[in-house]
């Protein structure tokens, strides 16, 4: 039986989710979230609240834990290098550095000979209008974006002058490219070599927000085995521990881009707590908690739908699911448009 206590920065569904997960390991959970109503209070341990910059509340979850984690990747790169010197972070907080600014997450990924979209750093408006080659394109801002939070698509240099952009931020620009499927790869690394990796995960998004998932992807074989590389390549080189998930497009001509990459839980991989024999969840704090690796096994092909703002209702209201669904609610305390609230899991 482990006597390991986790430090989980972030309360959100996927704290949650890794907490239900630790339990089932035996590892004792203990949240820090900003949030006074975060839902994995319910779930974990102890639950701690306080600013990401609360230094009195930070020292007080650190003295509690002996492993921290995090469930997004927008906590600022102090508090985890700070947090790191007392206690062990994983991943570690350099490799968040990197996926946090989308600059720097693209040139690492492009100097592993890995295709991205094609993308400029951006600083003022006037210079939008010289880089014609990269449009039609989306002006999203460097850090913080999520579910298409901070984003601008740009059709023709024309219509720059009717949105109002906050050029105070670092910008990049991205060329839309001809999108004919996403996909993504999430794999669990513990070790030199020594990694679990799920079967590519196919995701439709609606309003820039994923809506649904679904394994098997329907891809050709080529496209299956250079996602499951390029991400065997991604978590090596960044030694990574923990799960992470990369995020692909797939364009008319059946090329291959990494989109973004997540060091982290993912929404996508939700299906693999009903899919396989181990989730994402558990893997994660099987590796930061140095636990046994246990081989991958699928039990079913799946598909998961978001429930999104009220579309939680009438699954809330409604008493029996077949044997094949699974219903998660994220028990958040208001319905807001566009909030993820839970998800429904179909074995198929
Ligand atoms: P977020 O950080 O908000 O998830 P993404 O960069 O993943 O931002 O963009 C959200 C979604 O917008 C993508 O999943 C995709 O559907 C669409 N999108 C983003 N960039 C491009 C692009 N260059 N070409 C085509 N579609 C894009
Ligand atoms: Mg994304």
């Amino acid at each position: 039986m482990s006597t390991i206590t986790l430090g989980i920065i972030g309360g959100g569904q996927l704290g949650s989710m890794l907490a239900i997960a630790a339990k089932k390991l035996q590892v004792k959970t203990v949240v820090f979230c900003d949030d006074a109503n975060a839902p994995a209070q319910n779930f974990c341990d102890k639950f701690i609240c306080g600013k990401y910059d609360d230094n009195q509340n930070i020292s007080k979850f650190v003295s509690q834990v002996d492993i921290v984690t995090y469930e997004f990747e927008n906590i600022p790169y102090e508090t985890l290098n700070e947090i790191n010197k007392l206690k062990n972070v994983l991943p570690k907080p350099s490799i968040n550095r990197i996926i946090q600014h989308r600059l720097a997450e693209k040139d690492f990924v492009n100097k592993l000979n890995i295709r991205t979209t094609r993308y400029v750093s951006v600083k003022t408006k006037s210079e939008i209008e010289a880089l014609d080659d990269f449009l039609p394109g989306i002006l999203k801002t460097a850090t913080l974006g999520y579910d298409g939070k901070g984003q601008h698509p740009i059709n023709s240099i024309n219509e720059l002058n009717k949105i109002n952009i906050d050029f105070s931020k670092g910008y990049i620009l991205e060329k839309l490219i001809k999108l004919k499927k996403e996909i993504s790869v999430i794999i669990t690394r513990f070790d030199y070599s020594k990694y679990e990796i799920y079967e590519p995960i196919e995701n439709t998004h609606q309003d820039q927000i994923l809506k649904y998932s679904k394994i098997p992807a329907e891809i050709n074989e080529r496209l299956f085995e250079q996602s499951k590389n390029w991400a065997i390549i991604i978590a090596e080189e960044l030694k990574y521990i923990g799960t992470l998930c990369v995020e692909f497009f797939i364009d008319r001509n059946e090329n291959l881009y990494v989109n973004e990459i997540a060091p982290r839980v993912h929404n996508s991989g939700h299906l693999t707590i009903n899919a396989y024999n181990v989730s994402q969840f558990e893997n994660h704090i099987r590796a930061v908690c140095g636990l046994e690796q246990v081989q991958l096994k699928k039990i079913s092909n799946a598909k998961m739908i978001n429930l999104i703002g009220d579309q939680i209702i009438p699954y809330r209201e409604r008493k029996n699911f077949d044997s094949n669904e699974f219903f998660f609610d994220y028990l958040k305390k208001e319905i807001k448009e566009k909030r993820k609230m839970g998800h429904i899991t179909t074995l198929i």
